[in-house]
């Protein structure tokens, strides 16, 4: 399949601009390209659903967000069905998303074009593959660390037992279509009114109709089921990773299958440790005599403890690496290592013994050669 070209691209306008820049870019280039008004030219029909595809993502406040985030496939608009339907944010182990699925039967929520033009089938006879889903869940920073496991429930709607995902029994030929599934209708469009072929109402576009109704699903053929998922969290994953549920997305249509779920994590941070991909950052405070003298310090790792020796002299940001303490990741079959950054702390209150002791200290010359160099510049400048 041919890369899909950038939506703002196809209109001929820039990232920012307004909506009636949008609308008004788009009926020029439907005006271009309109089927009816380009019969000689078989790319015009083409040309044209990508305009149409465009402005109905671009003219859509939230689908033009998506889309500003995460191109094509944020949008649906990838390859058959590879985009997100619904997007939601969840953040608890215990959580129940039948909200998403609500559009399926409230209605499309689909995103396309205008109308069919010519000789296209409709595209509600195919079997078509349910949209994609996206949610976000959110791990503490052990559970992404190590990975876990996470249960939580879902509607997922799926063919309905009693009748098979028909809808009902005893199939007899739809009489309005003919058994076609399609009627002709005439369409109005911001370009004037053009004959167009859809889907039968009454039959949905499948060409028959049953005698009777199942009851269970209300002829609809799917029912929500809620479902409860577990699901095992690889150690190692970090924020914008994305896992894989497959068949858990919206229902497909005219028995197409269910697109599938994609969670995207969110890993908080922790208090201490600062991750960097695999790698493992850890601030150490030092007091003054530690840096000075050299010790031997504990170091909290992921692992629990270890010991540490600080050599004399150390400064703030002086760094030490602890090889093989990051993050083992198993998502990307990699271990990170582990860096210790110093910070020298100055006491601001002081016993009277400290200070005396202090002063005694000052009284030798405690001078390091950087400080020597500044000292001549101070002279010189003066
Ligand atoms: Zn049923
Ligand atoms: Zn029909």
């Amino acid at each position: 399949m041919a890369t899909k070209r950038d939506y703002y691209e196809i209109l001929g306008i820039s990232k920012n601009a307004s909506e009636a820049e949008i609308k008004s870019a788009f009926r020029k280039k439907a005006k271009e390209f309109h089927p009816d008004l380009n019969k000689d030219d078989p790319s015009a029909a083409d040309k044209f659903k990508e305009a149409q595809e465009a402005y109905s993502v671009l003219s859509d406040e939230s689908k033009r967000k998506m889309y500003d985030q995460y191109g094509h496939a944020g949008v649906g608009a990838g390859s058959a069905g590879s985009g997100f339907g619904g997007y939601s944010n969840f953040d608890a182990s215990d959580f129940d998303f039948g909200d998403i699925f609500d559009s399926f039967f409230g209605g499309s929520a689909g995103f396309g074009g205008f109308s069919n033009f010519g000789n296209t089938t409709s595209s509600r006879t195919r079997a078509t593959r349910g949209s994609d889903v996206l949610m976000r869940m959110n791990l503490s920073f052990e559970e992404a660390v190590f990975g876990t496991e996470k249960k939580f429930n879902i509607d997922v709607v799926e063919n309905c037992d009693e009748c098979d995902g028909h809808g009902g029994f005893d199939a007899e030929k739809c009489d309005t279509c003919h058994g076609t599934g399609t009627v002709t209708s005439q369409r109005q469009t911001i370009l004037g009114s053009f004959l167009s072929k859809g889907p039968c109402p009454d039959c949905g576009g499948l060409g028959k109709t049953y005698k009777r109704k199942c009851s269970e699903c209300n002829g609809k053929g799917k029912v929500k089921k809620n479902k409860r998922l577990t699901i095992n969290i690889p150690a190692g994953v970090t924020t914008g990773d994305r896992q894989r549920v497959s068949g858990k997305g919206n229902p497909g249509t005219n028995g197409g299958e269910n697109g599938d779920l994609y969670l995207e994590y969110i890993v908080d941070e922790h208090q201490y440790f600062v991750r960097d991909n695999d790698d493992i950052y850890l601030e150490v405070p030092l007091s003054i005599t530690e840096a000075i003298l050299g010790c031997k310090k504990t170091i909290p790792t992921l692992y629990g403890n270890v010991k540490l020796s600080v050599p004399a002299g150390t400064d703030s940001e002086d760094k030490q690496k602890i090889r093989g303490k990051g993050v083992d990741n198993a998502y990307r079959k990699h271990k990170g290592d582990m860096y210790v950054i110093f910070k020298v702390y100055t006491p601001k209150k002081l016993s009277r013994e400290q200070k005396n002791l202090i002063e005694k200290l000052s009284a030798t010359s405690l001078e390091t050669d950087e400080i020597k160099e500044f000292d001549k510049f101070v002279r010189k400048n003066s």
